[in-house]
């Protein structure tokens, strides 16, 4: 009986890693076509000013990656790893350059002269040896001022920095490109790489808020951080709010930025248009 059982386990076992092998594969091979196929396209997620959310346009909108692969979204949290792994993501991370640059310059245009465009960066596209200069021509071919845009990069991508990602990142924040640690608390980043890396803003990991209403360790963390931002002089932008109580909490801090479901979830460019039209 309970040999039956174990066959049983083992079995479904097996075809559950067979599936997942079989899907992973079939992920690798069709994200080679994916951007030739349009199979890609990108939602905007608003940073507000916590001080006026509703009274606003958001200071920032924050730039993420959709594919639409056999008519199912799958989420970037296992397609990045597979685009990263078969190197797909340096024409995938230019086209999203472009992409978002080039809506921010008509939004610009339309409405909401300051708004900033935010854009996630994966580790190997720092390691590309004309990375600055490619950024400078999409900035260029876009029209998008160096000013308006946001990179944002995370505490790993910076503790296995070599030599020629640093230089990337110094090129960039000369441009005048603004530097950001997303995820901020949740990697081994010591405090000392803010100040030896041109880092602009900090973004507050999610999984502090989340707990900062009943864990007064978190809460302190998220204190820390914020205050010392504060005396580094940089931008902290808070991720993942989706409580009132969250946003209380966040002002009594003085965190004046922020991003989450409760403030507007991402958003097609049709729903953003929306929203910057009231
Ligand atoms: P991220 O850059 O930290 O982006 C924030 C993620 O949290 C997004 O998930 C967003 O939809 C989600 N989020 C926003 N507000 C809330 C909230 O209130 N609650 C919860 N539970 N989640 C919230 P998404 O779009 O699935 O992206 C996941 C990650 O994939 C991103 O994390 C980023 O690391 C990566 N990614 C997305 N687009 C790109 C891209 O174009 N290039 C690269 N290299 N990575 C990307
Ligand atoms: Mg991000
Ligand atoms: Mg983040
Ligand atoms: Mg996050």
């Amino acid at each position: 009986r309970a040999k039956e059982t174990g066959k049983a386990r083992y079995h479904l076992f097996d075809q559950s890693m067979q599936d997942e092998v079989r899907n992973r594969l079939r992920l690798e091979t069709d994200a080679l076509q994916a951007l030739q196929g349009n199979e890609f396209s990108l939602v905007y997620q608003p940073v507000l000013d916590l001080l006026s959310p509703g009274g606003c346009p958001p200071v920032a909108v924050e730039a993420l990656l959709r594919w639409c692969h056999d008519g199912e979204p799958v989420s970037p949290v296992s397609f990045i790893p597979v685009l990263e792994e078969s190197g797909e993501i340096i024409p995938v991370g230019y086209w999203v350059l472009e992409q978002a640059c080039q809506q921010t310059v008509h939004w610009q245009n339309n409405g909401a002269p300051h708004l900033r465009c935010s854009v996630n960066l994966s580790g190997l596209q720092l390691r590309e040896a004309d990375f600055s200069l490619r950024v400078r021509e999409i900035l260029d071919l876009t029209g998008l001022p160096s000013t308006s845009l946001v990179l944002e990069i995370t505490e790993s991508l910076l503790v296995d920095a070599e030599g020629h990602s640093v230089s990337s990142l110094r090129e960039l924040a000369a441009m005048g490109v603004r530097i950001a640690l997303d995820d901020f608390g949740t990697g081994f980043c010591s405090l000392g790489y803010l100040n030896r890396f041109p880092i602009h803003i900090i973004k507050l990991d999610r999984s502090f808020l989340v707990e900062a209403h009943d864990n007064p360790t978190q809460q302190a963390i998220c204190r820390a951080i914020i205050s010392l931002s504060a005396t580094l002089g940089l931008d902290v932008v808070a991720e993942g709010i989706e409580t009132l109580e969250q946003v209380d909490f966040l002002l009594a801090e003085n965190c004046r930025f922020g991003q989450g479901f409760l403030l507007s979830h991402p958003l097609s460019v049709a729903d953003m248009n929306l929203m910057l039209s009231r």
